[in-house]
């Protein structure tokens, strides 16, 4: 069990990066400048300290701009709260602070490449190679690097690409998942985040051509499959291999 101060700590900072996530998706995809001042999309007003506290101002604002009283998107506490609850999920994975710390990241990257990927179907290769950084770190913390998992996760993609010229797979996609692959404990973990991935991703396309929302040949967005695929696996990896290898 982890002391009170470090789960603070961490929901804490999660929330605060959620934020940041919530402006790097908005902005990145479009080139734009991080550093600037946060303003309300309706009427352009810069936002107030107050206003930029993640969750709370949300809260206390009942979801609109306090000048013009437009809508903010409920993607932006979504965000918050999904981030803080991945810091505290890394947490109580993770062996030792440390470790936490650079998993709970590489969990934040993996939320921000899910979003960019969905909402504009590529994911800027900044985030990919940060995870890529931050995920060798965390496997060096965690003890000796397994390197089977990320050659395995990386080379699937580097294949694909390879084999369809990148018309199948982007060569982002390789090093997303090298990342990823980092995260894992084994070769069996890689195997089943790239089946639950998959399986996912496939369910999903089936509903969305069944229901009519979506023609055949649409690209849907992996990145968030393989978002969620890593994890399931790092949630019930084990108890799903238990089973599955009796
Ligand atoms: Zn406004």
């Amino acid at each position: 069990m982890q002391d009170s101060f470090s789960v603070v700590l961490f929901v804490l900072v999660g929330a605060l990066l959620g934020s940041f996530g919530n402006v790097l998706t908005l902005r990145l995809p479009r080139g734009e400048s991080i550093g600037g001042r946060s303003h309300c999309p309706h009427c352009s007003r810069v936002l107030r300290a107050w206003e930029l506290i993640p969750v709370v101002s949300f809260m206390l604002l009942r979801g609109r701009c306090s000048t013009c009283h437009g809508r903010i998107a409920w993607r932006y506490p979504m965000v918050e709260v999904s981030s803080a609850g991945l810091f505290l999920l890394a947490l109580s994975l993770a062996p030792g602070v440390e470790a936490a710390a650079l998993l709970a990241l590489s969990l934040w990257l993996l939320l921000l490449i899910a979003i960019i990927d969905a909402q504009v179907q590529g994911i800027p290769d900044v985030l990919n190679f940060t995870l890529l950084i931050v995920a060798g770190a965390y496997a060096f913390v965690v003890g000796t690097p397994e390197l089977f998992p990320p050659l395995l996760t990386g080379g699937f993609f580097f294949f694909q690409w390879a084999v369809s010229r990148g018309r199948w797979t982007g060569s982002g996609d390789i090093i997303l998942g090298t990342g990823i692959g980092l995260l894992l404990p084994t070769v069996g973990h890689a195997l089943l985040m790239l089946a639950c991935s998959y399986i996912l991703g496939a369910g999903v396309a089936t509903v969305l051509l069944l229901s009519g929302r979506s023609k055949r040949t649409d690209h849907l967005a992996f990145a968030p499959f393989l978002a969620l695929g890593t994890l399931l696996t790092l949630l019930w990896g084990d108890v799903m291999l238990g089973v599955l290898l009796g």
